[in-house]
């Protein structure tokens, strides 16, 4: 049962990031509710005001900037999938965006409220991290830019302090040629295992190479290490590369032995996804199957 709660509906960022300040540690930000209120109802997190975020307009749009996808953080999982902007110029997230949970999930969660709780076991955030993405944070005095690399910190941690919204998510468009490719792993709803590739490949050979890697470890992670290793080699001197990285994706991704499956597992079925994900974005196909 949920207690009695308090709900307020700023209709602005100023507004909302002074709720936030003015009720402290008793109000928490509510967007979709998908987590909030299972976290609510089942006792693991109290709160006396909700503030609901979206009344606030700016936290709705999808536009294209010069290149630059901006998504509102209120943007639900639901709308990316069908956005025709973001299938051209995202097309892996649009096909990541249309494996979350189930469509009653997809349609109540919102992109940002997805990044903000920075749960391991997500799909955008392992995407968005091979479009160099960046959130744009505000509270009632300013806002600012950080890249998603650094906004995750732990799981459950990103770097919003109190009075903080995420605001706007940024998505640069891949370079030119460029082609990508998710690939997720799942027993459950919640994604195992989530890999995201990027490449730009000239007579078979990987000029360029971005690799991420999400549900692993505590957070979505780029692999810059392996990236340098693979470029300027063939597909299938990559799988190799990919087959001799388990030390290497052992330290970086600090995978632990759960109810999905043991470290080794996970460390097994990343390397055989990076190396499939790679042929499939070889092939141009950015809308990869899951398993
Ligand atoms: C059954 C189930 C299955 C799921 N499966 C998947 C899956 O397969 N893949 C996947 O990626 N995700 C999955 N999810 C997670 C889902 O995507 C998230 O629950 C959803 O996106 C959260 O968005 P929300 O708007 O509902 O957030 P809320 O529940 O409203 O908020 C979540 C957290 O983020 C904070 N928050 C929300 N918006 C903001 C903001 N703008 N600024 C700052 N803080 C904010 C809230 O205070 C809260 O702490 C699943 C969830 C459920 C319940």
């Amino acid at each position: 049962m949920l207690s009695p709660l308090k709900l307020v509906q700023p209709t602005t960022v100023q507004e909302a990031s002074r709720a936030l300040t003015d009720y402290g540690e008793k109000a928490k930000i509510y967007a979709g509710g998908a987590e909030l209120l299972l976290l609510l109802r089942n006792g693991l997190l109290q709160s006396e005001v909700l503030v609901d975020v979206k009344k606030i307009q700016r936290l709705h749009g999808i536009t294209l900037d010069d290149g630059i996808l901006h998504v509102g953080a209120c943007v639900t999982h639901h709308t990316l999938e069908n956005s025709a902007i973001v299938r051209e110029q995202a097309p892996s997230l649009t096909y990541a965006e249309s494996q979350v949970a189930n469509v009653r999930v997809r349609s109540q969660g919102t992109l940002g409220g997805n990044l903000a709780f920075s749960d391991p076991h997500s799909d955008p955030g392992t995407v968005l991290l091979i479009h160099n993405a960046s959130v744009i944070l505000g509270n009632e005095k300013a806002e600012r830019r950080i890249a998603l690399k650094d906004f995750f910190v732990d799981m459950y941690a990103t770097v919003l302090e109190p009075g903080d919204l995420l605001l706007e998510v940024h998505i640069p468009a891949l370079p030119a040629g460029m082609k990508s490719a998710y690939l997720r792993l799942h027993r459950y709803q919640r994604p195992t295992l989530g890999v995201a590739v990027g490449v730009r490949v000239n007579n078979g050979d990987f000029e360029e190479v971005r690799l991420a890697v999400g549900c692993v470890g505590p957070k979505a992670q780029r692999l810059a290490e392996l990236e340098t290793k693979i470029k300027a080699t063939k597909l299938i001197d990559a799988k190799r590369i990919l087959a001799e990285a388990s030390n290497y994706l052992r330290a970086l991704l600090q995978p632990v032995d759960d109810l999905l499956g043991s470290a080794e597992y996970k460390l097994y079925m990343t390397r055989v996804m990076l190396g499939d994900a790679l042929e499939q974005a070889v092939q141009g196909n950015s809308a990869a199957a899951s398993s």
